[in-house]
């Protein structure tokens, strides 16, 4: 185990979605092979590999026939980005069913034990639309642990154009700050499976714990420097005294 960043104890945890809390047993892969040939495209459904994608991103992805990088787009790949991001999302309640999913490893106790401290907070923050994030939450029985106020149906940030990953962690830490102006980056964790997840973060500034429990190896997931990788989540006792530790960086 390495720690690069110094770290103080952990009072929000930016929980990514898929690889991380539940896996959908690619439910979401059958959303978009339909929302895409309902676009009326003819082309073979090109192999995307959606880990750590944003929903935009593999819409603009579907679109263009390339990963991107995207950068600057136009705006006129905004909006047909937008409205293949919507038929996916409206599909995905009716196919996530149709999967053997599951939600992973002691997340269910680590959610719930960040529920029961008056001093943690979880927030999702995930390349999914808002509208697949609530569908996948509530699904696999996890969105009571992200209630937010009325109006709002889950606490996060989420995908909302094309755009780097890092911006949505950025207004995921703004959203935290609005409601504790005294939280400090350092005081964050993102919780995340893919490299996206730990370069999004870093450039928001915020500390990542790297979970090897999707198709990225420990390896893979270190050679990106988060502050932590692990083979999977820890139990819930581990987690939480993992959460109240401060680091100061050592060696690997
Ligand atoms: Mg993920």
């Amino acid at each position: 185990m390495t720690t690069r960043m110094e770290k103080a104890p952990t009072r929000a945890v930016f929980w990514d979605i898929d690889g991380t809390l539940l896996l959908t047993a690619r439910a979401g892969m059958i959303a978009w092979e339909d929302a895409y040939s309902a676009s009326g495209d003819d082309r073979v459904f090109p192999p995307v590999r959606p880990d750590g994608m944003t929903d935009h991103q593999i819409a603009a992805w579907l679109l263009l026939g390339h990963p991107g990088p995207f950068g600057e787009v136009s705006e006129s790949l905004q909006q047909q980005a937008e409205v293949l991001v919507s038929g996916y999302a409206s599909r995905l309640p009716q196919v996530l069913p149709q999967r053997q999913g599951r939600v992973l490893a002691n997340v269910l106790e680590a959610l719930a034990c960040i529920d029961r401290e008056a001093t943690l907070t979880s927030w999702v923050v995930t390349g999914n639309v808002e509208a697949g994030a609530v569908a996948k939450l509530q699904h696999y029985g996890l969105a009571h642990f992200f209630a937010s106020v009325p109006g709002q149906p889950l606490r996060g940030a989420f995908s909302t154009r094309v755009e780097p990953r890092h911006a949505i962690v950025a207004r995921a830490a703004d959203a935290a700050r609005r409601l504790d102006p005294s939280l400090q980056l350092s005081e964050m964790l993102v919780v995340g499976d893919t490299p996206h997840d730990i370069e999004g973060a870093r450039l928001a500034g915020i500390p990542t714990l790297a979970l090897a429990t999707n198709t990225h190896t420990v390896e893979e997931l270190d050679a990106h420097q988060p502050w932590l990788t692990l083979t999977a989540l820890p139990e819930a006792d581990a987690f939480r005294a993992l959460l109240a530790q401060r680091f100061q960086p050592t060696t690997a």
